[in-house]
């Protein structure tokens, strides 16, 4: 977590637009003390009431100050490469006007979260200054630019601090009470995913519980009928539907961010098969949220006769995935696409007997011959019965 997530190590992949970034998130990261300060203040009548942190107050502010045009300049970045310049990672079947307006609201909202917290430091030190009062915290960035408004009285610097105070504190909640409908909902829910990302290796599939208990029945049948046996059968399986997937699925598709970097490195998707990883898990969000409410109005069994599998992800989306993996790898919050899809394709082989023909021969050939040729075990050695062998 320190790494990928504060350390920003994967978001560096792409170095400018990486350093913007991460410039972003760290200006987050300071700047949010500022906004508890503002709300302790503000409920308890209190002035600056952090300031009893002493030089670490000068530090958390100067360094907010710095970051508040930081921020604004990277998302200024942003919004024009959104706005007139067309990136091809941003686009796609899944990336629905919608997608783009989210997008560009909350940048902008960020773009004004910033603008006011300049203009409150400028009319805070404004203020101090013309009236000979003492300010408490330093503010370089506020230092430079209020040197372009020589001319304000102190009264005026003090509207300028009091309506920026008032924009922001309402900009900040506002913002907190969009993000949960936005795909900036990230902001929260990336560095918890960051957390609790798996760390084995991409390349391991997680094994199915029930099947391996299933496959220790049959090796010894005298387990058959102990306590573990007697549980309750599995009700599915693999995925079909938002329901079936795992907690962690659910984690990865609320903390997506829509970055399209996933998709970007896909092989199937550059090689323009309809899989999208990207759209796995925006259909895996959007199914949640449709089918979510439901289920806990109307109970676990509710069935809207819909499902995460054909109405959002289609099979021809699942057989294209070559599972290797690059999704997950380059994901710069460690969401991993592959465990879902593969989960989803157990449930069309397990459940539905459904798989490519290529696939299915394949099965036929393990279970005739025990290997995924067509050719019995016995003609296994054909190839060598020419060879002169010296085999001691
Ligand atoms: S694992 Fe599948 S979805 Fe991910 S990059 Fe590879 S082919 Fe695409
Ligand atoms: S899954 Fe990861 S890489 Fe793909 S769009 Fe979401 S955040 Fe970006």
């Amino acid at each position: 977590m320190l790494m990928v997530a504060f350390g920003q190590t994967k978001i560096f992949r792409k170095p400018v637009l990486g350093l913007f970034h991460a410039l972003v998130f760290w200006g987050f990261c300071v700047i949010i003390f500022g906004s508890i300060e503002m709300v302790i203040d503000g409920l308890t009548g209190t002035e600056k009431a952090l300031k009893i942190l002493g030089p670490f107050y000068d530090v958390l502010m100067a360094s907010g100050d710095i970051f508040a045009l930081l921020v604004a300049v990277s998302i200024i970045i942003f919004l024009s490469r959104r706005l007139f310049f067309h990136i091809k990672r941003f686009e796609g079947i899944e990336m629905k006007r919608k997608s783009h307006t989210d997008a560009n609201i909350s940048l902008s909202l960020i773009l004004l979260l910033m603008l006011s917290l300049m203009a409150m430091n400028i009319g805070y030190l404004g203020y101090h200054q013309t009236a000979g009062g003492l300010k408490d915290g330093i503010y370089p960035i506020g230092r430079i630019l209020i040197t372009f408004l020589t001319g304000l009285s102190t009264e005026n610097f003090k509207l300028v601090y009091e309506a920026s105070w008032w924009s922001h504190i309402l900009l900040i909640f506002f913002f907190a009470n969009y993000l949960p409908y936005s795909k900036h909902f990230h902001v929260f829910m990336s560095v918890p995913n960051v957390f609790l990302s798996r760390l084995d290796p991409l390349g391991k599939l997680p094994n199915m519980d029930n099947i391996t208990r299933e496959v220790k029945l049959m090796l010894d049948p005298n387990t058959a009928f102990t306590a573990s046996a007697a549980e309750t059968p599995p009700e599915r399986f693999g995925v079909k539907d938002a329901e079936d997937a795992s907690w962690k699925n659910y984690f990865d598709s609320l903390a997506c961010t829509q970055c399209g970097r996933c998709t970007s490195v896909c092989p199937a998707n550059i090689t323009g098969k309809k899989l999208s990883p990207r759209k796995v898990m925006m259909d895996l969000r959007a199914r949640m949220k449709e089918k979510g409410p439901l289920m806990i109005k109307n109970g676990r069994e509710f069935n809207d006769n819909r499902s995460l599998l054909r109405d959002y992800i289609s099979e021809e989306e699942l057989w294209a995935c070559t599972t290797c993996n690059a999704c997950a790898r380059e994901c710069p919050i460690n969401i991993n696409h592959p465990t879902l899809i593969v989960d989803m394709r157990r449930y069309l082989v397990m459940e539905e007997a459904s798989a490519p023909g290529e696939i299915k021969a394949l099965f036929n050939n393990i279970e005739k011959n025990g290997a995924p040729w067509q050719f019995s075990a016995e003609d296994r050695l054909l190839w060598a019965k020419d060879l002169e062998l010296n085999i001691h």
